[in-house]
């Protein structure tokens, strides 16, 4: 079993209107990691928006954990499926961190005994437990992500995906974010999704799937992914600042691999 099945899902918004996917299908298993890249409007929040209900597929199907997307399964769906957006601050609902972990076990029914449990426990998985009573409003940008973050463990979901989550930190905010998701992620042995249109966000996900106007244009892993920096370019993506660099150092003669510096071990180092 899958923690996602995406099979040939076509999608268009109206009638009559273009199809803004076309037979798009992939697998994320359970602790797996797959970063979904795209120029803007290539159909990377559509899918996003397929996968948890918020629309459905005019062709195909979506399966999650088992279960196949449809209007009668929607809220168990959405109860496997955690999702962050990019602005924290549209995501906020309680006065304080707890109230706001808290909003979304209450919708869900969750007994007011369990629910403390549930809060404490994923506020200690991305490390903000000192901030129970804490305004949401007053938290840096990458401490807001981090309890939109414990808001969607608190429900024990089996997939999390972050839609451009990170898009509004500094590096070092989106790095923190996403070594977060990722070490919750691989403990619980969750499927993960990152969405993104930043090439540097893809690197330590375990596969990148790259989107262009609609269509799968290929399923790689990311070091293989950044080689192709001309054809990138082409679909309107940019190659990592480390590997321009790198490739800038060898268009002047430096060539990296040449050095008694290990190339691989520099990218990570810089990564
Ligand atoms: P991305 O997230 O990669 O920027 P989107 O999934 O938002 O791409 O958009 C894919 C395509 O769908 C774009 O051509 C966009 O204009 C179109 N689109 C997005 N939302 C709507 C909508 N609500 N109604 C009609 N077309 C839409």
């Amino acid at each position: 079993m899958h923690a996602i099945e995406f099979k040939n899902v076509s999608f268009r918004y109206e009638e009559e209107q273009p199809y803004v996917l076309r037979n798009v299908s992939f697998q994320v298993e359970a602790g797996e990691w797959l970063a979904i890249i795209g120029h803007n409007g290539s159909g990377k929040s559509t899918i996003a928006k397929l996968m948890n209900g918020l629309l459905f597929p005019t062709e195909g199907e979506i399966i999650i954990n088992g279960i196949p997307l449809n209007e009668e399964n929607i809220w168990e769906i959405r109860r496997q499926v955690g999702m962050v957006f990019q602005n924290p601050d549209n995501q906020f609902v309680g006065t304080t961190v707890r109230d706001d972990v808290a909003f979304g076990l209450e919708n869900r029914g969750v007994p007011r005994a369990e629910m403390m449990d549930r809060i404490t426990s994923s506020l200690e998985q991305v490390r903000m437990q000192d901030y129970l009573l804490h305004e949401p409003y007053r938290l840096s940008g990458g401490q807001k992500q981090r309890v939109a973050i414990a808001g969607v463990l608190a429900i024990s979901p089996s997939v999390i995906i972050l839609d451009e989550a990170t898009a509004m930190l500094d590096p070092l905010g989106r790095k923190e974010i996403l070594d977060t998701v990722h070490r919750v992620q691989a403990a619980q042995q969750l499927g993960l999704i990152t969405i993104t249109h930043d090439l540097n966000e893809v690197m330590q996900a375990h596969r990148v799937l790259v989107m262009n106007d609609g269509e799968i244009w290929t399923t790689t892993v990311p070091r293989e992914l950044v080689k192709r920096q001309t054809e990138l370019q082409q679909i309107g993506l940019d190659v990592p600042f480390v590997t321009q660099l790198a490739h800038a150092l060898v268009r002047q003669g430096i060539n990296l691999a040449e050095q008694p510096i290990d190339h691989e071990e520099l990218l990570d180092a810089l990564w």
